[in-house]
């Protein structure tokens, strides 16, 4: 600004000068030049009084220093001149200004010389002998007097720079302290030029859309920050550079980033090569893969690449834990092998006992036994198929009908219907506590009952207590029996897992009862617990 303000002052102030010098030297030159005409026309008229009278004699006396006069014959010829012998002249005749005296009487010339430093200023007048007189003076040419006028200009010009610099200086501190001073917060509080109220205006309507924009921007910036920032997958923002823009604490945790990860190369963070060519991957192709084993833990990255109007500025990774999913589908696997093995046993024996029957090898007297056999068989068979369905519409986890149920109630139905191969097995069903209700599915709850003493009857010994006690919101099933072994006692709940499987078998067991158990406990949110000692028994508890 201030070199704006010296540079018009500068200008303004040359131009101005220059104009002022040119105007008052043009009207002085004009003036004084008029002056001296006149005074040379006087001068003339003097000398022709003069010389018409004395001739000669009069021009020999006249003083040449200001003045000069030439006097010319009728035919052009010089007869006198006050300053150079006249012989040595030459003709006359031609000269502008003696053409216009022999013409008119009187003529008039200025002539510059070839420097153009000096004008020489001519007045001719006829005399009544048809001679001219004619009277000269040289004058500085207006050239000569700008160029005699040129130092004091330089003098008054840098004058007027040093003058311009010093309130351009001045006037720019003047100006703008105000500005300085300004509340662009507040912009229209300011009391200040009237000239930028429209600009004040305009800041005032620009920063409250600046607000707004920040107030959105912030509202966006935590609304991502509070998502990402709870979610379980690890959600990594990188530039097209690769380097870290957003990291959230799943990743941060999963890659053991440090808390300034913002802004560091996502490959000095995570080194390994599958990472390295998902990311270029994703940058060059689009999309990138790569998966890992971290901690135990298997994890899958997803990347993509993110474009903005054609150009790629950045990816997003996204870190999945998939151990659950390959557990489950190892699970699945191993679960279809089992389904076709428990199927196919059953089977076989049926089977083989149909064989045998149908070959005749079979005595009479056996083919009884034989028919048990493929009945025992066949009935196994079929609880086992509606295990499968009922484990599998536990996995669909389809939403049943709730009722409030009476445990106790429960109890004493499950005691009823198993009181027959309690006995058999000479074991005693006892029912305790104060009982306790539960917002439950029914058929869910009874076979969780019935699992639980149907294995407390049949891992039991001859003579043992099966005890269901209900109380506190909770149910425990214990028994007198042959308890479970510590290292199966993890184990047990799992699909088909069996503790002694010609046990099992021998009593009708199909290896997924406590499956059932613990899918339907976990359907009502609640827990189970087990507790068991070889050779002393075992003690089930399921907290509501
Ligand atoms: P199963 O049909 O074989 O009884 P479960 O899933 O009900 O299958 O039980 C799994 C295994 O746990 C059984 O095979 C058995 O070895 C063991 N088990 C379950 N309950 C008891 C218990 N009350 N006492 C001892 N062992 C038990």
């Amino acid at each position: 600004m201030t070199s704006k303000i010296f540079r018009s002052t500068v200008f303004v102030a040359v131009v101005v000068l220059l104009c002022s010098l040119g105007i008052v030297m043009g009207v002085l030159y004009r003036h004084f030049t008029g002056v001296q005409v006149q005074q040379l026309k006087e001068e003339l008229s003097l000398a022709v009084t003069g010389t018409e009278q004395y001739g000669n004699a009069f021009l020999e006396n006249v003083e040449a220093d200001r003045f000069r006069v030439t006097w010319i014959g009728t035919d052009g010829t010089v007869l006198f001149d006050t300053q150079v012998d006249q012989t040595t002249m030459e003709n006359h005749a031609d000269r502008e200004e003696i053409r216009e005296a022999f013409e008119t009487g009187f003529g008039s010339a200025v002539r510059t010389s070839s420097t153009l430093i000096e004008q020489t200023y001519y007045e001719a007048q006829k005399l009544q002998d048809g001679t001219v007189l004619r009277i000269s003076t040289n004058q500085e040419s207006a050239w000569a007097l700008m160029i005699d006028m040129l130092w004091p200009v330089i003098l008054i010009a840098v004058l007027a720079i040093g003058l311009s610099a010093f309130l351009a200086r001045r006037m720019a501190k003047r100006i703008v302290e105000p500005l300085n001073q300004l509340d662009l917060e507040q912009p229209l509080k300011n009391e200040t030029y009237k000239e930028i109220s429209p600009l004040l205006r305009r800041i005032h309507r620009q920063h409250n859309q600046i607000v707004q924009h920040m107030d959105e921007l912030r509202r966006k910036a935590d609304q991502f920050q509070q998502i990402t920032a709870h979610m379980q997958e690890g959600l990594v923002l990188l530039d097209s550079e690769g380097n870290v823009l957003s990291i959230n604490a799943a990743a941060k945790e999963l890659f053991e980033a440090e808390d300034d990860s913002i802004g560091k190369n996502f490959l000095m963070i995570e080194r390994s090569g599958a990472m390295r060519t998902a990311v270029n991957d994703a940058l060059d192709k689009g999309r990138g893969y790569a998966k890992t084993n971290r901690n135990g833990r298997n994890y899958q990255f997803d990347l993509s690449r993110i474009e903005s109007n054609g150009a790629v500025i950045g990816a997003v990774i996204l870190a999945f834990d998939i151990t659950e999913r390959l557990n489950a589908e190892q699970l699945r696997r191993e679960f279809s092998a089992n389904v076709s093995h428990e199927l196919k046993t059953p089977l076989q024996g049926i089977i083989g006992s149909a064989e045998l029957l149908e070959s005749g090898m079979v005595k009479p007297e056996d083919e009884a036994r034989f028919v048990g056999h493929i009945k025992k068989e066949a009935s196994r068979l079929v609880s086992l198929i509606e295990d499968i369905i009922r484990l599998s519409q536990l996995d669909e986890g389809v939403e049943l009908p709730k009722e409030n149920v009476d445990m106790l109630e429960l109890a004493e139905d499950v005691k009823a219907i198993l009181e027959a191969s309690a006995a058999e097995k000479q074991v005693d069903i006892v029912i305790s506590g104060k009982g306790f209700r539960v917002e439950g599915v029914r058929g869910m709850l009874h076979e969780v009952v019935y699992n639980l003493c149907d294995n407390a009857i049949k891992y039991n010994v001859p003579g043992g207590i099966v005890t269901i006690h209900a109380e506190n919101n909770r149910l425990v099933v214990s028994d007198t029996g042959i308890g479970i072994p510590a290292k199966h006692k993890d184990r047990i709940f799992e699909r088909f897992y069996r503790v002694d499987k010609s046990h099992s078998k021998a009593s009708g067991g199909t290896g997924l009862g406590l499956s059932i158990v613990k899918h339907a406990v976990a359907y009502h949110n609640a827990e189970i617990q087990l507790e068991s000692t070889p050779g002393k028994g075992t003690a089930i508890t399921i907290q509501f």
